[in-house]
């Protein structure tokens, strides 16, 4: 790593291993030749396991924004119910709107969880034909009760559930098939520790039925393309090779670890960071039993100055936290525990914060 890395514990993009790096500068391949398809052929199998499905998943050369846009113009006919509980699941909204697509929000108070009863009162009038909802809040640090959300959509046979698992895909477990959601969506540069730039999916076959029977779907997001072009091992464009062979090689470092030793990892050291929050004298912004296990948020009542503490830790230890996310910056900091950390390497990030944490009044 050159001199001046700054080591990334900030919700994404996290850091990228040297390994991650040397293999993403294979040489080129053709995205229309069997090279292509062996590299396509090699990482799907681990990819339908991460994502708990036995459908396809697509890989799209874009950032996850350009899935959950994808999403909207694919599959809303009606009107899409966005479950909105902070930043990244707020701004969906916005973006069906502008999409030209009928959206009305389950708005909850940022830093709450989206609630069962809650979804399914708003489901029962029968209007909405798509929910969205973020698994993972990056923004507050919630994480959504996915399985009991997912049980209520399944009560509206209508009704198609679209996931955005961003920053909690390959942390913890998504049993996509299982639970019956129609797409699920992530991107590369959160937990999967990749360069950002490579969106990955996976679309139920009631979700691409629909999608079917949606007219205006563009091109380059076009559900139908990757559908056709995954029949032969290809995608609809050319992708992004170079992230595809540094998936390639965190696949094959994800399966070694082995997934149950991976999740494990992550809630491990994820107690880890809620350890130094509560012996600092810090609290979390999200509740108790809907907290992110692939970050932490923490609420920032002993008032520090989170910029001026993120400079020290950045000047002095050549590394960063996040000083929160949009109407929540300064009142909230974000720690990463995701991707490649270890018990050592988070420990040391502690340390270093610690170090230039002003000190308690
Ligand atoms: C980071 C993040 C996104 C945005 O991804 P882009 O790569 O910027 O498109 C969306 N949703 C969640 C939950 C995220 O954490």
């Amino acid at each position: 790593m050159p001199k001046n890395h700054v080591r990334l514990y900030i919700p994404g993009p996290i850091e990228v291993s040297p390994a991650t790096f040397a293999a993403m500068s294979a040489p080129m391949i053709g995205h229309r030749g069997g090279e292509f398809v062996k590299l396509y052929e090699e990482i799907h199998p681990q990819l339908q396991q991460l994502f708990g499905t036995t459908q396809p998943v697509f890989l799209s050369t874009s950032s996850a924004w350009g899935l959950m846009e994808a999403s909207i113009r694919n599959l809303v006919a009606k009107k899409a119910l966005i479950c909105a509980c902070g930043a990244f699941s707020d701004k969906w909204l916005d973006v069906a709107k502008r999409c030209g697509k009928q959206a009305e929000a389950l708005q909850v108070e940022w830093g709450q969880p989206i609630l069962p009863a809650d979804l399914e009162a708003k489901l029962a009038s029968g209007e909405f034909d798509v929910v969205t909802l973020v698994h993972n809040e990056t923004s507050t640090g919630v994480q959504n009760p996915l399985a009991e959300l997912a049980a209520i959509v399944r009560k509206f046979p209508d009704v198609l559930l679209v996931v955005d698992t961003v920053s909690s895909f390959s942390a913890v477990p998504i049993p996509t098939d299982q639970l019956g959601i129609d797409v699920v969506l992530t991107g590369s540069q959160k937990a999967l520790a990749l360069p950002p730039g490579l969106g990955l999916f996976t679309v139920s076959e009631r979700a691409m039925e629909r999608a079917a029977s949606i007219p205006d779907r563009g091109y380059y997001f076009d559900f139908l393309e990757f559908q056709k072009n995954w029949e032969k091992m290809m995608t609809p464009s050319t992708p992004c090779i170079s992230l595809l062979f540094g998936l390639r090689h965190q696949l094959a470092t994800i399966f070694s670890e082995g997934l149950e030793a991976r999740f494990a990892r992550h809630e491990r050291l994820n107690n880890t960071v809620h350890d130094w929050v509560s012996a600092n004298g810090f609290e979390h912004f999200a509740p108790e039993g809907y907290r992110s296990k692939s970050l932490t948020c923490v609420a920032n009542n002993r008032d520090i100055d989170v910029s001026a503490w993120i400079k020290a830790m950045r000047e002095k230890h050549s590394l960063v936290i996040n000083g929160g996310y949009g109407k929540i910056k300064n009142i909230t900091f974000r720690i990463s525990n995701m991707g490649d950390e270890t018990d050592t390497s988070i420990a040391s990030m502690l340390e270093a914060i610690s170090d230039t944490l002003p000190p308690l009044k």
